[in-house]
């Protein structure tokens, strides 16, 4: 007797529009995407995201491939264990949607979902630079900074399904610029995107980056030029990702501490800055942190890049079904 092969699909809804793919072990085998209107009401999307299951199921049914469930990374909080999207800067519209209820209604398939970031966790940890380490950090840094904590190899959500705001952490206690939470001095202003572009500027009006400068004849700024313009060994690009790495060291010093965790995962735009960031991030947990912690905690960049999300959530999938 021959079994059909399995698959799942995986969803990354993003603050623009909505991938989604066919997952088989961590592979993708193919990939549609749409876009997501900024306003989208619940249903609009919805409608969006199973015109995007309808076609990969066409794609799966060619294929001879059955299709386990449907995973979803999401921006904001989660309530994963129930299904429900409480809030997302994504979806500005939607309060309390039972995303994974209608969507399992709509197509007659187990649907999982999370956060965008315990996502790309899940995806490292069982497919990508996490693989064998049951222990794991999760770090991705874009217009926020952003983490998501695997124990036991599982992922840790805490008592009200919020935890991993590691850009919340307050690494400037006294005189630190105000963070878009409220709070002053969140390691956000000092390693988030808008603060890596304005230590880039500053460079930039010292004269101090002139590859950067000549680079941005034609492109924008951005924390991608940034990482190319170091790589091609600009003195002011790499004094950005010596600062950035600091602060960020900094702030995993004392997760180091606290945690002990096996791996330190770093995604997100920034992990192109490669070596030029970990570099710093590594001295500062040396300098910061107890040496058998420090010694253990293995720091790596993410190696699944933006696939890293449908990855995941795909794997969500997975292990529902392992658990089950
Ligand atoms: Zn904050």
């Amino acid at each position: 007797m021959t079994s059909t092969p399995r698959c799942q699909i995986g969803f990354d809804v993003g603050g623009t529009g909505l991938k989604a793919a066919l997952v088989q072990s961590g592979q993708i085998l193919t990939q549609v995407a749409a876009d997501t209107p900024a306003q989208a009401l619940p249903d609009d999307a919805i409608a969006v995201m199973l015109g995007l299951i309808r076609e990969l199921q066409q794609r799966a049914a060619t294929q001879n491939l059955m299709i386990e469930g449907v995973g979803l990374g999401i921006a904001g909080l989660i309530d994963a264990p129930a299904g429900v999207v409480v809030t997302s800067p994504n979806l500005p519209t939607w309060q309390n949607v039972s995303l994974a209820e209608r969507l399992q209604q709509a197509i007659g398939l187990p649907v999982a979902i999370d956060n965008d970031v315990r996502a790309m966790a899940m995806g490292e940890m069982r497919y990508g630079a996490g693989i064998g380490a049951q222990h794991l950090i999760c770090l991705t840094v874009g217009t926020g900074v952003g983490s998501a904590l695997i124990f036991n190899g599982e992922i840790y959500r805490g008592a009200s399904l919020s935890a991993g705001e590691f850009g919340h952490m307050v690494v400037v206690p006294q005189g630190g610029r105000t963070c878009g939470c409220g709070n002053r001095g969140c390691l956000e202003t000092v390693a988030g995107t808008e603060a890596i572009l304005s230590l880039a500027r500053r460079q930039l009006e010292r004269n101090l980056a002139p590859q950067l400068a000549a680079a941005m004849a034609d492109q924008v700024l951005s924390p991608k030029l940034i990482a190319e313009a170091a790589a091609a060994g600009d003195p002011g690009a790499q004094s950005v990702w010596q600062e950035v790495g600091h602060w960020l060291g900094m702030g995993l010093a004392s997760l180091v501490n606290l945690l002990n965790p096996q791996k330190i995962v770093i995604g997100g735009g920034i992990a192109q800055a490669g070596d030029l960031l970990l570099n710093p991030i590594a001295r500062a947990i040396r300098q910061q942190a107890f040496a058998r912690p420090a010694e253990t905690a293995e720091l790596v960049l993410a190696a699944l890049g933006p696939q890293a999300g449908m990855i995941g959530a795909a794997a969500f999938v997975e292990e529902r079904g392992q658990h089950s």
